[in-house]
């Protein structure tokens, strides 16, 4: 005998089993989202979380190294998005599994400005050839993309996004820094390593911008012009009217390309007329060529010892404090204590500590945020000193997880004890997709997992095709891709 359902019965059925399916999935997890990609954010793109009106907006690269955008709402604890922002012409399709085909240096960087609305910038690492000459630097490859700024069509709403044409195509590691007074500041490396770093300023709310302005110069070397002076820099807003640029040194040779990178730089803008001073308050002449900073604005010479870039924050004085990656693996801190710098110190004793980022309390205490190995356990928690930085004392890690592998940047735009810093998490079975978390002080931030998965259907054809993911030992032995390594 035949039995009919009703078609409202069958779409209650259908409805049934859907509700079971998601009764499953209801448990919460850590992420908010599985679908970040490749190497989904990082200091050197930053802020990639703002905290505004009582949300928090995240940006980071999702698949195909586009850009992804998502809420978390602190009263209601409830999550908006990810949502696709804007793609990047620098991604590839299907998305790659093994991460020297990814380029990683189109991740967003984000502002949300004072009218409400969020700006992202992405997807160039340093703009094509194609675009156009680049006046200020040379241009990436053909595949270098296009510097590229959206916008939310209205604020604090994610959903929509317009394209907006003001700024150079020629851009690298956007960073956003906005005044008081509403003024943004997008700074940025103008096109591939032989490049200026630059910022170009709004003053009606990222709508227009004035063009580049050159604050650190590129140039060959005059005893050998197939060496050139670069940099990698890291801006933010400090005391007042006041903008810090803390970078490090870039030797940039062809052929023999390596990426090399020391010392430790320090200066600072005057926003109220677009001057520059070093530490000491002496007024410095922009571009700053590598001759000129070494007089004027060294913080550390490093000698042969890598030294990569990491962040400043300043204390109610406006001094600044420092860190970079130093050695092996080691984080080190420093301040201006008025009069001069300090020691850099290791914040580990022995290493381990791979990326974070700082908060300055007071002249004299500090505490940074890190990520880093405790024997086979990820880490991440803070790190404090009270003296200074002369000792770091560690507080319990606020996530730990054995045999887990997370990336770090810089600190959410004014955060709160609830969303403090954005992670992502590698999965060695997920091929190059990243969990994506929002760090609170407590640990983190939960969502249903039915809510946060994005990649399930990727992951199935992947492996219905068996597609192997790619190890640590797999990804040692593929060829290195020389020209993103040093870039
Ligand atoms: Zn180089």
């Amino acid at each position: 005998m035949k039995v009919s359902i009703p078609l409202h019965s069958r779409r209650e059925l259908l409805l049934g089993v859907a509700l079971a399916g998601r009764a499953a999935e209801s448990r919460d997890v850590d992420y908010f989202a599985d679908n970040g990609f490749g190497n989904p954010s990082s200091t050197l793109q930053h802020p990639t979380g703002v905290n505004h009106n009582g949300a928090t907006y995240i940006a980071y690269q999702g698949p195909h190294e586009d850009s992804y955008v998502a809420a978390y709402h602190h009263a209601s604890h409830k999550w908006s998005g990810p949502v696709l922002a804007g793609v990047n012409l620098m991604g590839k399709s299907p998305d790659p599994v093994e991460n020297k085909d990814l380029d990683n240096h189109g991740k967003p960087a984000m502002m949300v400005d004072k009218k409400g609305y969020i700006h992202v910038v992405f997807g160039a690492h340093g703009g094509s050839p194609i675009l156009g000459k680049n006046t200020l630097g040379t241009p990436g490859s053909l595949r270098g993309g296009k510097f590229t700024h959206i916008v939310s069509k209205n604020p604090e709403d994610i959903t929509a996004w317009v394209k907006l044409e003001n700024i150079s195509p020629f851009g690298t590691y956007p960073q956003f820094v906005q005044m008081d007074n509403g003024d943004l500041y997008l700074f940025y490396r103008h096109g591939a390593h032989r490049s200026d770093w630059v910022y170009q300023k709004s003053v009606d709310f990222g709508r227009t911008f004035q063009p580049p302005v050159s604050i650190l110069k590129h140039k060959a070397q005059q005893s050998n012009p197939a060496v050139h002076d670069s940099w990698y820099a890291w801006f933010a807003k400090g005391h007042g009217e006041t903008i810090t640029a803390s970078h490090v040194y870039h030797l940039c040779e062809n052929p023999g390309h390596t990426n090399e990178r020391s010392n430790t730089y320090f200066m600072r803008m005057n926003t109220r007329d677009g001057s520059w001073v070093n530490a000491a308050g002496e007024k410095l002449t922009i571009s700053v060529t590598k001759e000129y900073a070494d007089r004027k604005t060294l913080i550390f010479d490093t000698g042969t010892e890598r030294c990569s870039h990491g962040t400043c924050r300043v204390d109610s004085n406006g001094n600044p404090h420092v860190n970079f990656r130093y050695g092996k693996g080691q984080v080190r801190y420093c301040r201006w204590t008025g009069t001069e710098w300090t020691k850099p110190t290791p914040i580990f004793p022995d290493g381990g500590a791979s990326d974070g980022d700082l908060v300055v309390e007071s002249p004299t205490s500090a505490r940074m945020i890190l990520t880093s190995r405790n024997g086979d356990t990820a880490e991440v928690g803070w790190w404090k000193t009270i003296d200074g930085g002369t000792t770091w004392s560690k507080e319990p890690p606020i996530l730990a997880k054995p045999g887990g592998s997370y990336d770090i940047g810089a600190l959410i735009e004014n955060f709160d004890q609830d969303a403090v810093i954005l992670l992502s998490e590698e999965i060695p079975a997920d091929y190059l997709y990243r969990r994506m978390i929002l760090l609170s002080n407590k640990g983190p931030v939960k969502r249903p997992a039915v809510d946060a998965s994005y990649i399930q259907d990727k992951l199935k054809a992947l492996r219905d095709a068996g597609v192997e993911p790619e190890t640590k030992e797999s990804r040692a032995v593929s060829k290195p891709n020389k020209k993103r390594k040093g870039a």
